[in-house]
């Protein structure tokens, strides 16, 4: 069930499920199956912050507890957080509408990811990680008409540098 404002009412709330004010905040062991990437992942995340009735045991799941769970999914598959992402961009001097272009997606992909919206894949992580890692993969990619000759043979200079 879905309450999307009610993380900002104070607790206890009144709870859906048995009606008594008896719902709070609680740290709780979660067992998570959250799909991403076209696979099914489970982990636990041993301390969500989950608001439970503490008369019936109902759980309310809200957008808050949402972003607790991407987090910890984000985590457990080791991709690069927003932070990181926005962190990398700035390192490398880039605007984001630039970046989405060398990449080959769209910006408003590039801006989902950064808010927060959706979690990249993992082949998008690794590109993102390969562009930032690599002064040559950007020089590469952001070289324009050379890049036609791109991974036809090893180590083709594009004759940029970074
Ligand atoms: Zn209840």
């Amino acid at each position: 069930m879905k309450r999307p404002r009610s993380a900002q009412r104070p607790f206890p709330w009144r709870c859906r499920q048995c009606g008594q004010r008896e719902v709070a905040l609680a740290k709780t062991s979660y067992d998570a199956e959250v799909r991403h990437d076209g696979r099914l992942h489970k982990f636990t995340i041993p301390d969500l912050e989950l608001p439970v009735c503490r008369a019936c045991g109902e759980e309310v799941f809200t957008e808050k507890v949402d972003a607790q769970v991407t987090d910890a999914l984000r985590e457990h598959l080791n991709l690069l957080t927003p932070a990181q992402i926005r962190e990398a961009i700035k390192r490398v001097g880039m605007s984001q509408k630039d970046l989405a272009k060398c990449l080959g997606i769209a910006e408003a992909t590039l801006s989902r990811w950064l808010c927060e919206v959706q979690i990249q894949s993992r082949s998008m992580d690794n590109l993102l990680r390969v562009f930032f890692g690599f002064p040559e993969v950007r020089a590469a990619l952001c070289g324009g008409s050379q890049v036609s000759q791109l991974g036809l043979s090893d180590a083709v200079r594009t004759g940029c540098t970074d």
